[in-house]
């Protein structure tokens, strides 16, 4: 069910009870400002989720109350998770959806990166 990204943050939702190590994930980066894991249901070989450690709804939440250095960090952590897994050269894509229109699921901001594969052209 597609969030709302007006709603207020919610501090039980899934993301937000992975980074406090409540549930398991597969994480593969973590630092001051961003936890990165695969998703738990993949669509190409590298389908991994960054989020940032901050309590924000979604992009747009984040785009608005995060500091200047958890935005700077956040999108540091995105790159360095990219290079890590060698993505680079062969190219990758990042997504955000951002709410019921993108068909956003989980009210913690999460950027998606696909690679290992040709990816295709976007569809919207
Ligand atoms: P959204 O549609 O952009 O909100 O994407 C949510 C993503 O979170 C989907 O790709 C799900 O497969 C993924 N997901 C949901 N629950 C978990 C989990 O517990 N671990 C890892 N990924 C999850």
């Amino acid at each position: 069910m597609p969030i709302d990204a007006t709603q207020p943050y919610d501090d039980q939702n899934v993301f937000a009870r992975i980074l406090r190590g409540e549930i398991p994930s597969r994480r593969v980066y973590e630092d001051d400002y961003a936890v990165a894991f695969h998703d738990i249901a993949p669509v190409a070989p590298v389908h991994i989720l960054v989020v940032p450690r901050g309590a924000y709804v979604s992009w747009d939440d984040f785009s608005a109350r995060g500091s200047a250095e958890e935005i700077a960090g956040f999108v540091r952590a995105i790159g360095h998770v990219a290079r890590e897994h060698e993505l680079v050269a062969p190219g990758y894509r990042l997504l955000a959806n951002i709410g019921g229109d993108a068909g956003q699921e989980v009210p913690h901001l999460h950027v998606h990166l696909f690679g290992g594969r040709p990816l295709g052209p976007m569809l919207a």
